[in-house]
């Protein structure tokens, strides 16, 4: 099939493209084009029709990565690969690093956009479960302002999240952790590319003893939106982390947790799958922090 009819804009500006997308002169649905990895295929399928298609991969304040010590703000028309392979994602944000490899192919994250990933919100992928974990700050411009809102928070439910119609989302600011970190992220998925039937991502801190004086612990592919898993954190941080210590923390998992049943895999199957994955996240994080 091929998309409806469509009238198409390519603004050079973001004060441009708030302007068309907030255009209220008729019934037009507007909508943005990003890397057009979803929605170009939505549309090829008309199970999206959008009147009017504002590209805004023109725009160059949506573009690029700048590290700003503290944390690192990533323009969310940056595509995946480009943020995969800038050294200071590797240095400040290496549990970005780490999951980017997951997303997709490398000829998707060649077009496909951080911000196009967090607005869809798929309780699946991995970026949104990575902005969750490490509770990133999105940054949000319509045309009448601006406003800053936490990830912890913008993911409302399935494929749905705190955006409004007329709302773009610029920048994505991730916090940098300081002193002694370890982090890493795991997935299981039918084939390599594909969405996570199940996903973890883990971050600890330590401090100059080998205790634990931060964690951030989240799951995709088990709840309609991904989950921080808060219980664990707490029960890990404060301690000095051990094997049996972990084992400890993780058991709570599958009540943790709100998976449902799909073709790919059983709500069952993923209550398991969840904890052997923090659990492999959380091992090999502590083991990256450990000098
Ligand atoms: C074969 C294949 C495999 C994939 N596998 C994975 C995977 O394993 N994991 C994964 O996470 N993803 C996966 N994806 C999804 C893909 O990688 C992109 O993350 C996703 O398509 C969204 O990014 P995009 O830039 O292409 O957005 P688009 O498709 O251009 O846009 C998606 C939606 O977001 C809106 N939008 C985009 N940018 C903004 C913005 N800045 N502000 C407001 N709204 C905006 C658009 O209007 C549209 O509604 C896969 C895609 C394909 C084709």
């Amino acid at each position: 099939m091929k998309a409806a009819e469509f009238e198409y804009f390519r603004p050079t500006t973001l004060d441009e493209a708030c302007g068309l997308l907030a255009d209220t002169g008729d019934d037009a649905d507007r909508c943005l084009l990003a890397g057009g990895q979803t929605l170009v295929p939505m549309m090829a399928m008309r199970l999206a029709r959008p009147t009017h298609l504002i590209d805004i991969n023109r725009i160059t304040e949506l573009q690029g990565i700048r590290d700003l010590g503290g944390s690192v703000e990533i323009g969310a028309g940056t595509r995946q690969r480009a943020v995969e392979k800038d050294p200071i994602t590797r240095r400040k944000l290496p549990l970005l690093a780490a999951a980017l490899p997951h997303v997709g192919h490398h000829q998707t994250r060649n077009r496909g956009t951080v911000g196009g990933s967090i607005v869809l919100g798929d309780a699946s992928a991995e970026i949104p479960l990575v902005a969750l974990i490490l509770n990133a700050t999105l940054i949000i411009h319509r045309r009448d302002g601006r406003r800053e809102t936490m990830a912890d928070g913008f993911f409302e439910g399935p494929m749905m999240t705190a955006l409004e119609p007329g709302d773009i989302l610029t920048t994505i600011r991730f916090p940098v952790w300081d002193g002694t970190t370890g982090s890493a992220f795991h997935e299981v998925a039918p084939r390599k590319g594909d969405y996570a039937l199940v996903s973890a991502g883990a971050q600890v801190a330590l401090d100059a003893n080998g205790t634990c004086i931060r964690a951030a612990i989240g799951v995709g592919g088990c709840a309609p939106t991904p989950l921080r898993l808060q219980a664990v954190e707490d029960a890990l941080v404060g301690q000095r982390l051990t094997d049996a210590l972990i084992t400890q923390a993780i058991a709570p998992v599958p009540d943790l947790i709100d998976p449902e049943s799909s073709v790919h895999a059983s709500a069952a199957y993923r209550r398991r799958a969840a904890p052997q994955l923090v659990q492999r996240a959380l091992l090999d994080a502590l083991s990256e922090a450990r000098p």
